[in-house]
């Protein structure tokens, strides 16, 4: 940070992963921004423009003050001409006409609508909108057949598009942590994603398992899922198996973003306590029975990713699984561009080296890569 007489000029290290960012933003107006803006490439298939959005996006995030003029975004990293044009309108009009118009483009709501539906990816919900179908109504009358997690999305779709708060993230921890418990005893729980960066909110929960004997964890997530579906915890769950070691892909050479862990994406069915009380209630029972049979249920349906790791591994899935997505983008390009190196939720391998280096905690995956550590909470990129 430079000071000048009136105005503050900033200065940003270029990857993500070199910085610290937390919950907090100075410039939120600017940032929804030019995620919407990112969102709306993402949902068109355009995933080089939205990683560019994502990434001017992550800069102001990291802002200790709002952007006041264009010039003090001078030399700050990943602005592109067409996110300083965004940020140039906000900043002189108070909004941008590229994102006012967008979000209320036929094609974008479409998008939302349809991506919402847990099952459907950008890709199917192009193919549809070529067809004509805008919303959840010409969907269903269009007599496509739907796959067991787009029905599943479908008719839980009011609550998964609710955000799920901490408490129920809670609550849901709980009940994972007994049933792991129940199969596997010394088997480890721990939170992932959003809700260990600290947000008060996600569209899921996200947890990953293990267990301190390697090899006691294969086999684990069936175990999990019977007992959970025993307990009629779960509306949905589709298990994939762990196929790590008969992938082809070679060091430290995986083929995408994904990673090969037994995991299993479901929905789970969460018996509210608040609506557990109003169900014993009898006079909020009556005021209950002349509303829909949707508010008085006692549950409500929360999209769970559920991933076990090998024992070896822990440290790199804990570490991919805990984002934000940039973030880990972020860090797989530090560690290919800088350090000619290839991480994974599986592995680091160092291609001078010729050889996959160890680590048992996220910290030695830090100085692997001869980056600062940053902590969960300051991984909000
Ligand atoms: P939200 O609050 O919206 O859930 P989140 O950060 O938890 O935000 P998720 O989509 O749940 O977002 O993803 C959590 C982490 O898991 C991210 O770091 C992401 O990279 C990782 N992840 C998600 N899906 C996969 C996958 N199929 N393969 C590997 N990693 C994944
Ligand atoms: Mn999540
Ligand atoms: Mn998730």
């Amino acid at each position: 940070l430079v000071n000048k007489p009136e105005v503050v000029v900033f200065s940003v290290p270029s990857y993500a992963c070199q910085r610290r960012t937390t919950l907090e933003n100075q410039n939120t107006t600017l940032t929804d921004a030019l995620s919407l803006l990112a969102e709306n490439a993402e949902l068109s298939n355009e995933d080089g423009r939205g990683v560019a959005f994502r990434r001017a996006a992550a800069v102001l995030k990291v802002l200790p003050s709002a952007v006041q003029s264009m010039s003090q975004l001078t030399g700050l990293p990943c602005l592109g001409e067409h996110s300083l044009r965004v940020i140039k309108d906000i900043l002189e009009n108070g909004a941008s006409n590229e994102v006012e118009s967008t979000k209320k483009s036929e094609k974008y709501k479409a998008l939302k609508v349809l991506t919402g539906i847990f099952g459907v990816g950008a890709k199917t919900a192009a193919r549809w909108i070529r067809e004509g179908i805008h919303n959840l109504c010409q969907l269903r009358e269009s007599g496509h057949t739907l796959n067991r997690a787009q029905q599943a999305g479908l008719e839980h779709y009011d609550d998964i598009n609710q955000s799920v708060t901490k408490t129920e993230a809670e609550v849901i921890q709980e009940m994972v942590e007994k049933a792991v418990a129940s199969v596997l005893p010394g088997a480890q729980v721990v939170l992932t994603g959003g809700f260990r960066r600290g947000k008060m909110s996600g569209h899921d929960v996200d947890f990953l398992i293990t267990h301190p004997e390697e090899g006691r964890e294969v086999g684990l997530m069936p175990k999990v899922v019977s007992w959970l579906e025993a307990q009629d915890f779960l509306l949905y769950q589709k298990t994939t198996r762990n196929s790590y070691l008969e992938s082809k892909e070679g060091p430290g050479r995986p083929p995408s973003n994904m990673d090969r862990f037994e995991r299993c994406l479901s929905i789970f069915k969460l018996h509210s306590v608040e609506n557990q009380a109003a169900v014993q209630d009898v006079t909020k029972r009556v005021e209950g029975e002349q509303r829909s049979d949707e508010q008085t249920r006692p549950w409500r349906a929360v999209r769970v990713d559920l991933v076990v790791s090998p024992f070896s591994q822990f440290a790199f899935a804990l570490l991919g699984w805990t984002g934000s997505k940039l973030f880990e983008r972020e860090l797989r390009r530090w560690a290919g561009y800088e350090k000619a190196m290839c991480l994974s939720s599986h592995a680091l391998y160092d291609n001078k080296q010729r050889k996959y280096l160890r680590a048992s905690s996220e910290e030695d995956i830090f100085a692997h890569l001869g980056l600062e550590y940053i902590p969960p909470s300051e991984r909000n990129a």
